[in-house]
């Protein structure tokens, strides 16, 4: 790569809307990213950005076109649904059915239906948050006790290693679930896996939506805590 000229945001964008089919939605991750990065992947056409934490959204989303649908990707603490229940798009790491009452008690002071997805546990690591497959399937199976949340799919994130065996199998398995459960419910309709590591592996096991941040807006540099 030495040598070789940086590529512009407009270059990263297409190379990776490139790789992603029709069906296959792109949503672009701006945690840490400035407001002016953000506008200037808006001005190129792309209205799904993801974020992980509250503050910084609550912070950037009025200095930004309003027409820009909010993702919240990162995993949510009930203290914090507040602040984005009037807005939010989607919420896509839903892991406890205490953050499923609190979001549903939030979109109903707002007047409004909030749509999920429900994360499941699929790495071998204990670090990511999730519900088992089981617990999924019984919440998603059973009455759904939330009035005001759409159950729209699943959302998973695999191992973070380089076995591509290993991070295959895990998107195969989500895969396995989200297809059997959208068999007689059809509520669903969004699966969320890949990131810019592994969105090509996990679009081929069957992703129909990918989080990638820096394969558009480049390497991140500054760290945020939640
Ligand atoms: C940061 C993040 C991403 C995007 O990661 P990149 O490697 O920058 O593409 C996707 N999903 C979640 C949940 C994240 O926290």
């Amino acid at each position: 790569m030495s040598g070789t000229p940086p590529l512009s945001l407009a270059e990263r964008y297409a190379a990776v809307k490139a790789g992603i089919p029709a069906h296959v939605t792109l949503v672009a991750v701006s945690k840490t990213r400035s407001v002016d990065e953000i506008r200037a992947l808006y001005d190129l056409g792309h209205r799904a950005f993801g974020e992980n934490y509250p503050q910084e959204l609550c912070e950037k989303r009025p200095q930004l076109p309003a027409d820009i649908e909010w993702h919240f990707i990162g995993h949510l603490q009930t203290n914090k649904v507040k602040q984005i229940a009037p807005f939010v798009h989607l919420v896509h790491g839903v892991d406890s059915t205490r953050l499923l009452d609190e979001l549903d008690r939030r979109a109903l002071q707002n007047n409004r239906t909030i749509q999920v997805l429900l994360q499941v546990h699929i790495a071998r690591e204990d670090t990511k948050h999730g519900f088992t497959p089981a617990e999924a399937e019984t919440l998603l199976k059973g009455a759904w006790a939330w009035p005001h949340l759409q159950p729209k799919g699943l959302m998973g994130m695999a191992s973070n290693t380089t076995d591509q065996h290993l991070v295959g199998s895990e998107f195969e398995g989500l895969t396995e679930l989200y297809t059997r459960l959208r068999g007689n419910d059809d509520r669903l309709d969004i699966l969320s896996m890949g990131m810019s590591g592994d969105a090509p592996l996990a679009i081929a096991k069957g992703s129909t939506m990918v989080r990638i941040g820096t394969a558009i807006f480049g390497d991140r540099v500054r760290i945020r805590q939640a």
